[in-house]
């Protein structure tokens, strides 16, 4: 069973009618066993369906537009397994909107050696069909995957089940509707920009809604719906002594757990994957959501706070990306620093709303005061994550473009307990180290606030950058700051002209 079983990605051999039918039945019984394998891969977590050998321009059109209306349909991998003439395909990638994989592969792994003849030479082509096929879509300036190698190679199967997952991600964000209780944090800039660009470049539409309608919503939960959700997070956590029944912060819970059904009703009802909350606006709301957001990010919705939206929708998209893969995703702000030179180090919070799934699965359900926005004491998670590597991912708006900012982190346990913190936080040293990355990261114009995934890698954000044609940078370990201040300025020129680049 695959992870995504709705979905799918169709299997494209390119050919023409030159070499005859003998050839032609050939190139499509093998192409089919590629696709089969691929389907049956539990890596790759769609289906791969083959479909038919393409000869003509004729054909090859009507494919593209046929995954343009296929709902399900992902995106494409192609390649040729003979030489399939590249004008051919010129109005049929012109049309088409879905991601493309060009898969550089061979049916044979090894030259037969003594038995190598014509025959063989003319069945497998894809050497000299690929580089033709890959002309044109350089050609176009179209983006998409090269992958190369024999497709029984892991290394092959394990980047194609990359790139469907940004796919996947990708496909997730063409409709992805976005709930905002009230507006930015007044007066920040990074959580700005413009949603009317992001839908165009994105899809996903991003709405403001009147906190008074969640109110409303909120304050009808019936109490059975919170004495089920009392229950649930009994079975689930460990309830600080105060909270509860009959002690001081016990109504404190109950209380989350109103806004948790009230918001997820919201939700539900607008088909909403993503909303952002603000402590400036909570009027008619007795606490800021804490514990309910941290419980509907482990639910599968993204969040941001402070009206962060583009956060929130990549908190959902890498949650989209990573299901099924061990590890989890949060939303997550770079708070405070450890700047021992020994070991410098980054701890990673938020007022109140982490998600657990990245959690060591001892989280805590507590009840504190919260300094700012004026409302009761409210309930949330408190936890440790876990040691191991992990990414921060941020997107800005550059104002001509969107540019993605990853950075690439390895994740630590604290060297002592924290009695007195009472949220949830993450421990990391940001890749190569904290002077470099966090250098790199201010350069960039990251944000403080990121989307944090333990289960995707800088891989996945590549590949989704290249389908959503953004600006990709990444902080890894072999980032020079030199270097990676050049590629920031010659991006700057290249997104000035990436447009007028196309068909040119
Ligand atoms: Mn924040």
């Amino acid at each position: 069973m695959k992870v995504f079983n709705n979905l799918e990605v169709w299997f494209v051999t390119g050919s023409q009618h030159l070499y005859g039918p003998e050839t032609l039945k050939q190139v499509a019984e093998d192409s089919k066993i590629i696709a089969e394998a691929f389907d049956q891969s539990e890596e790759i977590p769609v289906k791969v369906v083959f479909k038919p050998v393409l000869k003509t321009p004729d054909e090859i059109t009507k494919l593209c537009n046929e995954a343009n209306y296929a709902t399900n349909c992902i995106g494409l991998i192609t390649w040729c397994h003979t030489f399939s003439p590249s004008k051919m395909w010129i109005n049929g990638l012109k049309k088409l909107q879905k991601p493309l994989l060009h898969l550089h592969t061979q049916y044979n792994r090894d030259l037969p050696w003594g038995e190598i003849d014509m025959d063989f030479m003319n069945l497998n082509q894809s050497a000299h069909g690929d580089r033709e096929h890959g002309f044109i879509m350089t050609r176009m300036r179209l983006n998409r995957k090269v992958v190369v190698g024999h497709w029984k190679d892991v290394h092959v199967v394990s980047d194609i089940a990359v790139w469907t997952r940004a796919a996947v991600g990708w496909h997730d964000i063409q409709n992805m509707k976005i709930a905002r209780f009230g507006d930015n944090m007044r007066e920040v800039a990074v959580t700005e920009g413009d949603k009317v660009a992001a839908q165009i470049q994105f899809g996903m539409s991003v709405n403001g809604y009147g906190v008074g309608d969640l109110v409303k919503l909120v304050n009808e939960v019936p109490e059975a719906a919170i004495d089920r959700l009392i229950e649930e997070y009994n079975d689930l956590y460990l309830v600080a002594e105060e909270g509860r029944p009959g002690a001081k912060y016990h109504e404190n819970i109950r209380y989350q757990a109103r806004l948790e059904a009230g918001m997820r009703s919201f939700l539900e009802s607008g088909g909403f994957t993503a909303f952002t909350t603000t402590f400036e606006d909570l009027h008619g709301l007795k606490q800021l959501p804490g514990l309910a957001s941290q419980r509907l990010m482990a639910s599968g919705y993204g969040f941001g706070a402070e009206g962060d939206w583009k956060h929130a929708a990549m908190v959902r998209v890498c949650k989209t990306m990573g299901k099924g893969l061990p590890g989890g995703c949060s939303f997550m702000e770079d708070y405070t620093y450890h700047l021992d030179p020994e070991g410098m180090r980054v701890l990673g919070a938020h007022m109140l709303e982490i998600c657990p799934t990245i959690g060591d699965g001892k989280s805590k359900l507590e009840v504190h005061p919260l300094g700012i926005g004026n409302k009761e004491a409210p309930a949330r998670l408190v936890f440790n994550v876990l040691s191991g590597p992990a990414i921060n991912t941020s997107l800005i708006d550059m104002g001509n473009r969107f540019r993605m900012i990853v950075n690439s982190v390895d994740c630590v346990m604290p060297e002592a307990d924290l009695p007195k913190l009472p949220v949830a936080r993450a421990l990391w040293i940001p890749q190569p180290n904290l002077k470099t990355g966090a250098a790199a990261w201010i350069y960039a114009g990251g944000a403080h606030h990121t989307a944090f995934s333990q289960a995707i890698d800088a891989d996945f954000m590549e590949d989704f950058c290249e389908m959503a044609g953004i600006e990709f940078v990444h902080i890894g370990n072999d980032t020079n700051l030199s270097s990676f201040r050049k590629e920031l300025r010659w991006n700057d020129l290249y997104y000035q002209q990436a447009g007028a680049l196309k068909f040119l």
